[in-house]
């Protein structure tokens, strides 16, 4: 649907974000919340009905299973900022939120990933996850629906770990930094210029056509943030790769919560209440697609997923198909993990992208980070410098071997 272009009502302003679904909505927020602040910030949206986002296609789930301890804190903060929010955002017109922690269970069939979970296990519990591992029998008799009989080891963590609604806190932010004077435009930054030097970023082009000065740039364009940088001459590892979900009803629904199940097959599936499932995966290969490109695979699901379900989970032998959507993560090919601070030539060009599957739970810590950057120079709250761009340029990549 074409929508029309609004036009922001200054010609200049201290920080431009290009992109305002979560990542750009949740840095707007906490600089509005920055008493050392009062810089005008400008939020340019291509598309306000965020129809194509990855924000709008997201499966809505944190966990604390990371294997690194960053990545573990980063998802605690996000556990805490959702049970608290209104207290963090000081709105009673926030609502309260709980997170339904069925836990994310990751199952191994082999030992080499089952070494995994068992070290990751040692990293999560040292940052204070409750992270338990489970032989095949400990998950038969918790969960008798599966079935374990090719399983070694099953991890999951019932704390904290599950379905929160993302949405409510995405308009929370939202609704709040414009009160605290952020401004939204719909609009497109079609092109990036920079000084003579190319040191430094001076303006950004509407599609339009309007010239905005602006101090910083920040790039938040999800899937999108390649496009973005390279029309500031740089180049980001970042490349939209569908995934695909399926919300399915079941003849007969099981009699507990459903985990978020990572089968080892990478098939992944959820509770999602009233007797409903919720399942993604991907093609394999898993190539990099179009911007625009969001149909559906429609033979996968009959030829791929659905017998992986039926086989895990033999009860799910009589399911429907309600619901089914293609949608993008912003793959970071690098290392899956985000990419954040300054570009290092160009000083005033910052990064909040390449979220892969995760970014979802990582928008209350990562905004913050990136508010605290944009304003004082430095994080303040939880140093996230290790995700900063300049180890792509270094060639030093931080694995994160929980990805899905
Ligand atoms: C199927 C699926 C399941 C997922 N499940 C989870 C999960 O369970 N938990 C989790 O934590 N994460 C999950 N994620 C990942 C999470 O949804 C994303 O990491 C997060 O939403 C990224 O937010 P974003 O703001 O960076 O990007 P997006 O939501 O994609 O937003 C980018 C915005 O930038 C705008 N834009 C782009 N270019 C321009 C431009 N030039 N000018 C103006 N605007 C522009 C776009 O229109 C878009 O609205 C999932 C993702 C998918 C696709």
């Amino acid at each position: 649907m074409a929508h029309t272009s609004q036009t922001p009502t200054k010609t200049s302003y201290d920080i431009v974000i290009i992109g305002g679904a979560i990542m750009g909505a949740s840095t707007a927020w906490f600089l509005s919340q920055d008493a050392d602040f009062d810089g005008r910030v400008l939020v340019v949206e291509k598309d306000v009905s965020y129809a194509n986002c990855s924000t709008m296609h997201t499966n809505g789930c944190m966990r604390q299973q990371f294997s690194t301890e960053l990545n573990v804190r980063i998802s605690q903060f996000a556990a805490d900022f959702v049970k608290n929010l209104p207290d963090y955002m000081g709105d009673p017109r926030v609502p309260q939120l709980s997170i339904r922690s069925f836990g994310y269970m990751y199952l191994a069939d082999n030992e080499a990933f089952a070494d995994i979970l068992r070290a990751n296990q040692l990293v999560q519990r040292a940052a204070g996850a409750a992270t338990q591992l489970m032989s095949a029998e400990e998950i038969q008799r918790h969960y008798p629906f599966y079935n374990v009989d090719d399983i070694l080891l099953g991890s999951i963590n019932l704390v904290d770990e599950g379905l929160w609604d993302a949405t409510a806190v995405f308009e929370a932010w939202r609704r709040s930094a414009r009160e605290n004077g952020v401004e939204f435009v719909e609009n497109e930054v079609v092109a990036i210029t920079k000084n003579v030097a190319g040191s430094r970023v001076e303006s950004v082009t509407l599609k339009s056509g309007e010239v905005i000065a602006c101090g910083q740039v920040l790039n938040a364009s999800g899937p999108r943030a390649a496009r973005t940088a390279r029309m500031a001459g740089i180049d980001i590892p970042v490349e939209p790769r569908k995934r695909y979900s399926w919300v399915f009803k079941a003849e007969r629904p099981l009699d507990r919560d459903l985990p978020l199940t990572i089968d080892p097959s990478g098939i992944h599936v959820r509770e999602n209440g009233g007797g409903t499932y919720h399942c993604g995966g991907h093609t394999e290969p898993d190539p990099a697609v179009d911007y625009d490109d969001f149909t559906m695979d429609y033979s996968l699901w009959e030829s791929h997923v659905w017998p992986i379900l039926a086989t895990r989970i033999p009860q799910f032998e009589a399911i429907k198909v309600t619901h089914e959507w293609a949608g993008h993560y912003a793959m970071n090919t690098f290392d899956h993990n985000a990419i954040m601070g300054p570009h290092h030539e160009v000083e005033n060009f910052f990064f909040l992208n390449g979220f892969s599957g995760h970014g979802l739970q990582q928008s209350p810590a990562m905004g913050r980070g990136t508010a605290e950057l944009l304003v004082h120079g430095a994080y303040r709250s939880l140093d996230l410098s290790p995700f900063n761009y300049d180890r792509i340029v270094a060639g030093r990549p931080i694995i994160e071997n929980a990805v899905i």
